[in-house]
């Protein structure tokens, strides 16, 4: 019998699977970067950044025991049996066809597993966890290969506007001094916004984005005003002056979100606007760009919305709702700095990819 135990986690899979099957070529190195399984029954993976992977579940015919396997893109260069322990026969790294990669867990064949309550989730961009619930406690020792923690942020601390740069190195060219943008970082001051898991505010999170947006807006010969640059407080009613008293060509409000009651399970983005089909086409384009970077979460939509500051404003006017800070997954990523200049040159490139189709 085959199963596939991946069925109720859908929605990360399926944002996954789009942005994989357009962005890599069908021959390339394995997507999986490391392993471990662990004596808790913890399995995790580290994939390259927006992998797609699937899993199965078969059970054995009492020749061979119940296996576990899990597919991802690209293919190895050494399939590999390593040795098992406990319960645990033996894990394969394997080639099952062109373009593949397959790990197997093999378990044996006296034992019986149940896998109903195993899912694979998404932890962030590159790293899985599949927890087999089933396995009785400390039936093995971990096995694994390779860092499941790199030290990741020591080294895109150094080097992640290079990782970024290049993964946007296809950010749209306008014409120089042509444009003018309205960048609006919501809230400041005693006014924090949406405060999240860990004590994340909505305040510095979506300044510093919008500082990221400026300085990348303005590289690419567009003129930046901000309604604040520091941590204050602006009036709605002031912001909206800021932006009616130029001649701006777009107004963009950069927000994060919060669920009321904090649910962790609630994640997701979405872009408002108020009217008219430039702002529309500006919200859709900006939605389309920051859900690319944020695999597995919720589409929101681009939708009507009757914000003060964009149905007050007299230029196509947007506000864009980053991810939850009170959501789990959300909240992971905005805590890092790398997701948020991802996100910044997503909403750039939304911006400038407006500018080339409305300009
Ligand atoms: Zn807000």
């Amino acid at each position: 019998m085959l199963r596939n135990c991946i069925n109720n986690i859908g929605r990360v899979f399926y944002v996954t699977l789009f942005l994989i099957a357009s962005s890599l070529p069908i021959k390339s190195s394995s997507a999986l970067a490391a392993w471990s399984l662990k004596s808790d029954g913890v399995l995790l993976i580290r994939t390259k950044s927006y992998a797609n992977l699937e899993s199965f579940f078969q059970k054995g015919d009492g020749s061979v025991g119940d296996r576990l396997w899990i597919d991802f893109e690209g293919e190895l260069t050494n399939p590999r049996t390593i040795k098992g322990n406990g319960l645990i026969k033996e894990i394969r790294l394997g080639k099952p066809y062109i373009g593949v990669t397959r790990l197997v867990i093999e378990f044996k064949e006296d034992i019986k597993i149940n896998p109903l309550e195993w899912k694979i989730v998404g932890l962030d961009e590159n790293t899985w966890q599949l927890k087999l619930k089933t396995l009785p406690k400390d039936s093995f020792q971990t096995i694994g290969e390779g860092y499941i923690n790199r030290p990741i942020e020591n080294t895109l601390n150094k080097n992640d506007l290079d990782i970024v740069q290049a993964e946007f190195e296809d950010l749209p060219v306008v014409p120089r001094n042509k444009f003018l943008v309205v960048l609006d970082p919501g809230h400041g001051g005693l006014d924090v916004g949406a405060i999240g898991i860990e004590g994340l505010r909505e305040t510095d999170v979506v300044l510093e984005v919008s500082l990221m947006v400026a300085e990348l807006l303005r590289e690419r010969g567009v003129e930046v005003k901000l309604t604040r640059t520091t941590d204050i407080n602006v009036e709605l009613s002031e912001r909206v002056r800021i932006a009616n008293k130029t001649d701006a060509d777009i107004f963009v409000s950069i927000h994060a979100n919060a669920s009321h009651g904090k649910k962790r399970e609630i994640n997701g983005l979405e872009t408002f606007y108020y009217s008219g089909w430039r702002g529309k086409l500006l919200a859709e384009l900006i939605q389309t760009e920051i859900l690319r970077v944020s695999p597995g979460s919720p589409d929101r939509g681009f939708k009507k919305g009757r914000y003060y500051v964009i149905k007050n404003t007299d230029m196509p006017a947007v506000l864009v709702e980053i991810g939850f800070l009170t959501g789990k997954l959300d909240a992971r990523r905005l805590e890092k700095e790398i997701h948020r200049k991802r996100l910044a040159y997503a909403i750039t490139k939304g911006i400038l990819e407006y500018f080339l189709r409305a300009g």
